[in-house]
């Protein structure tokens, strides 16, 4: 028997004509260098059917890529809603690339017309002559804000160079927006290729319709029309984690930091605007709390900031809660999975101490996400909290292919293997130790990095630890902790192995120990392994024995 009820496809489209007419008073604000500039969000709808229209004058007709090499501002907004709206493919670059990574990734995905912000017209001349495919340029922005020449030189043969706003000021704010399949592409995004080289992810309008619905449910990030939103998490990361599109669904205000990400202007931009959420990896929380510390600051607005991207330490939210009030949840996700996977709140009556044992876990699977743990003989082991396996994920808003790029060793059996190794308990909570290629292996037995890291950040001097493995005549590999300590600071590795000792077994204490003076980030701000790695085997740390 089939049911009665309609087909109607679940698209972008329904979410920015939702946004823009029921949630036309809320407003899209934006950090600029002195305050903020504001629009609503009927005026947004407004701009991304004239951007629509620019678009199409422009040629682009179809599935055509435009991407996108911006901060998190209204103008990326308006591409978020009008680019898939229009049928076309928004693809988001990532800034923090090496130019000729960005132009392989734009030739790879055949980007044809790219925005850019006008802080980023130097980066993007530098992308260019990598990226053969792009035949226009939108600078967003007065003109007064790029250098000319700089813009002018963006030209070349077969590309044109034009004004954003002069674009959208010659259209109509209205367009016929088409009935796109909810099973097209809506957008893509490469992954930051910390594992071999970028891979793109395309997301259909369907998945980024019912993540956004997962966002705003309550056992995820609860977000109403009286919430205001904050993506720190840059719109290139994952899509901002969904928080754009979830919020524009459920008429949240959002607030956009631009390029203002140092933990000085993002505390003003949080007193001034009142964010209710925010979503940032640990690093920026790290940074801002530091920043708290020493000048102090109101971040009281937020009732909820979501944290993930690599493993949020017990030590920071901790810190949060007990000196800001603020509750940080951790969440588990990848560029794979849209990105939202799992999310850390205590099951139903556990409150208070008994709670952290769920808030220090990746979070509890969403509904839709399905996991299971394969093990070393390529079967699925039991979700009791001790085994340990590889996490392996399905659901409608998990991709089961790379763009033009076959990766077998990444899906098995209609599933994505994560590469990410950990438990999951009865109840669904996932518990990573460790990505796959970050494992330490010592005579025979796992030690985890992540454990000893959330250990080690839990030292009031600690700022940050990173733990990799090294090679070790007697063990196989041992872990080396690399620590960088808070400013005046004179911890030993002795005190530090001393601190670890109650927390860990101690077989799995590390020796070696070396003090840096920071620890290397990838482009979305996770720590650097491969270059921790890269910089040992160099000899460019100093390493400290301690026994
Ligand atoms: P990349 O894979 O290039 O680093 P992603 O941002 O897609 O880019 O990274 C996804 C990975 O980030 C996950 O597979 C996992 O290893 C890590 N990750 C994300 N959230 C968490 C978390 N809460 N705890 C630990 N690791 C996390």
């Amino acid at each position: 028997m089939r049911s009665t009820m309609m087909d109607v496809p679940l698209t972008i489209t329904r979410i920015m004509q939702y946004g823009s007419s029921v949630h036309g008073d809320r407003e899209v604000v934006t950090c600029t260098a002195d305050g903020s500039r504001r629009q609503s969000f009927a005026e947004t709808g407004a701009r991304s059917a004239r951007l629509a229209n620019a678009l199409r004058a422009l040629g682009i007709d179809g599935d055509q890529r435009v991407g996108t090499l911006m901060w998190n501002n209204a103008e990326h907004l308006e591409a978020y809603l009008a680019i898939p709206s229009m049928g076309a493919v928004l693809h988001t670059l990532n800034i923090r690339l090496e130019p000729e990574v960005i132009g392989y990734i734009a030739t790879h995905a055949g980007d044809e017309v790219v925005i850019v912000d006008p802080s980023l017209v130097p980066l993007l001349a530098q992308v260019l002559p990598h990226a053969a495919t792009i035949r226009h340029v939108l600078v967003t922005g007065a003109a007064s804000e790029a250098d000319p020449a700089q813009v002018a030189a963006l030209a070349g043969p077969g590309r044109e160079v034009h004004s954003y706003e002069d674009l959208l000021a010659a259209q109509s704010d209205t367009f016929a927006w088409p009935d796109v399949d909810e099973r097209s592409a809506a957008a893509m995004c490469y992954t930051s290729g910390t594992t071999g080289h970028p891979k793109g992810v395309v997301y259909s309008h369907r998945s980024m319709h019912l993540h956004s619905m997962a966002v705003n449910s309550g056992g995820v990030f609860g977000i109403a029309g009286h919430d205001r939103a904050l993506p720190v998490v840059p719109m290139f990361h994952a899509n901002a984690w969904g928080l754009p599109y979830a919020s524009y669904m459920a008429g949240a205000s959002l607030l956009m930091p631009d390029r203002f990400l140092a933990p000085a202007p993002l505390v003003r931009f949080i007193e001034a605007e009142r964010p209710t959420v925010a979503g940032a990896v640990p690093t920026i929380w790290n940074a801002l709390l530091q920043h708290l510390r020493a000048h102090g600051g109101d971040i009281s607005s937020l009732r909820i900031v979501a944290c993930g991207g690599s493993a949020v330490p017990h030590a920071l939210m901790e810190a949060y809660e007990k000196e800001t009030g603020v509750t940080i949840v951790q969440a588990w996700g990848m560029t794979e999975t849209s990105p939202l996977g799992s999310v850390a709140h205590p099951p139903a009556g556990v409150t208070g101490e008994d709670a952290w044992q769920y808030r220090d876990t990746q979070g509890r699977l969403i509904c839709d996400v399905e996991a299971r743990l394969i093990g070393d003989d390529e079967v699925p082991l039991p979700h009791d909290g001790v085994a340990v396996g590889e996490l392996e994920v399905r659901g409608p808003w998990i991709t089961g292919a790379y763009y033009q790029d076959d990766d077998p060793a990444k899906f098995r059996d209609g599933w994505l293997r994560t590469g990410d190794v950990g438990t999951i308990d009865k109840f669904g909570y996932v518990t990573l130790t460790d990505r796959a290629k970050d494992v330490i292996k010592s005579g025979g037995e796992w030690i985890s990095s992540m454990e000893l890291e959330n250990a080690l950040m839990g030292h009031p001097d600690v700022i940050e630890a990173a733990v990799i493995g090294v090679p070790d005549e007697r063990w196989g590999e041992r872990p080396l902790a690399t620590i960088v300590l808070a400013s005046g600071a004179t911890t030993t590795a002795v005190e530090l192995r001393d601190f670890l000792a109650g927390q860990v077994p101690r077989w799995q204490l590390p020796e070696r120990w070396s003090f840096i003076s920071e620890v290397p980030k990838t482009s979305v701000g996770k720590f650097a392994k491969t270059r921790i790695r890269e910089a040992y085997a160099r000899g460019d740390y100093e390493v400290v024995e301690a026994r």
